[in-house]
């Protein structure tokens, strides 16, 4: 088989989006000539397109950048990259710019639908011939295809939120890691380095998320305001947290969303604002609804455990007023809930 061929059964054989695009990268990086290959994250922040390094080679390592964007100091304006803003304005497939010292660069804007998420970014020091743009352009179509086909398998269809079976895949994976720093060593396979170093002060959170007497609305207006109320509160999720936090549609009116690298003071005062914003949103013909929340550090245990605390907490909001935000620990020391016998010696079905 070709190397190219071997590199595309290769990458679709991933399963995962960072693993993918690290695929993509070292396919795209083994090309003749190539210099160096990224991938920039596109993202709005002060109402400004900026980008930021996402995935890149060092030291022979793909490294990953995992903190928030708007606070990555490695950020910078689309301004300062002219060619590559306007060519996402035009929606047009690629830009080139030459640089100084006699290297030439290509950026290829990955889209979702009409917003552009992500960038890759090739370096050569020869101007790319039409043959190699036609097969790099190739390999991010494949790549295109096969990332959508993936992002659909992962989303709750009503609300477009991660579904159930992405939580239960991810958070195995990431339960019981503790946070990171700015960038982890990502491996070539795509496995997380140990070594990164954890952040002072700062823990992941899981939150369950359920809606008060939805069983009302649906009684009283109908399925279909029912749904309507599941999007906007979706919305409202997706408006409230950070662009590297996951939120998951769980079941029926219950979600769940993973916090990370924060402080408890914070996460407090997330969940508040989210709580808060549901409250006072004028939900057509239905009006207002309210949500109730428990949630736990994610470094207690194993998932399961975890998930059971957060629900404990929300069960314990549900039986205390509703629309309320209540901490685990909190109600353990406080001595309203009673911590459950560890599940680690149970059997699980
Ligand atoms: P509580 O405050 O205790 O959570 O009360 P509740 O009425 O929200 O709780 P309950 O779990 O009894 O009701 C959940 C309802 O959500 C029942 C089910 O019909 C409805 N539901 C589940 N999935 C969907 C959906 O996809 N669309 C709509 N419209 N309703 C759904
Ligand atoms: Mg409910
Ligand atoms: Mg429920």
């Amino acid at each position: 088989m070709s190397p190219i061929l071997q590199n595309l059964v290769e990458m679709t054989g991933h399963r995962d989006h960072l693993r993918l695009e690290v695929s993509v990268l070292s396919t795209l990086q083994e090309l003749a000539g190539i210099l160096d290959v990224r991938a920039l994250e596109v993202f709005s922040c002060n109402d400004a397109l900026h980008v930021r390094p996402r995935t890149w080679l060092e030291n022979g390592r793909w490294l990953s950048a995992t903190m928030d964007a708007a606070h990555d100091p490695h950020r910078v304006p689309l301004s300062e990259l002219p060619e590559l803003q306007e060519c996402i304005a035009r929606h047009e497939g690629s830009a080139q710019s030459t640089l100084g010292k006699g290297r030439h660069r290509l950026w290829l804007p990955i889209w979702m639908q009409d917003k552009v998420t992500g960038c890759l970014e090739i370096t050569q020091s020869r101007p790319f011939s039409a043959q190699k743009l036609h097969v790099i352009t190739g390999i991010l179509q494949v790549y295109q295809n096969y990332q959508s086909l993936l992002d659909y398998s992962e989303r709750d269809a009503l609300t477009g939120l991660l579904n159930r079976k992405t939580f239960d895949e991810q958070f195995a994976r990431q339960a019981g890691s503790a946070p990171s720093e700015t960038r982890p060593h990502l491996r070539p396979d795509g496995t997380m380095d140990p070594r990164a170093s954890p952040t002072a002060g700062t823990q992941h959170w899981l939150a369950v998320v359920d809606i008060d007497h939805f069983k009302l609305v649906n009684d009283r207006f109908g399925h279909l305001y029912g749904d309507e109320v599941l999007i906007l509160v979706a919305n409202i999720l997706r408006n409230s947290f950070r662009s590297h936090d996951r939120i998951f549609r769980f079941g029926g009116e219950e979600f769940v969303v993973l916090l990370r690298s924060t402080t408890l003071e914070t996460a407090h005062r997330v969940f508040n604002r989210f709580r808060t914003s549901v409250e006072s949103y004028p939900f057509p013909q239905v009006g207002r609804i309210t949500v109730s929340l428990g949630f736990v550090s994610t470094d207690t245990g194993a998932p399961v455990e975890i998930l059971g605390k957060a629900d404990q907490a929300l069960y314990y909001a549900k039986e205390n007023g509703r629309n309320r935000v209540c901490y685990y620990d909190d109600l353990i020391s406080g001595g309203q809930l009673t911590a459950k016998v560890s599940n680690e010696d149970v059997e699980l079905f």
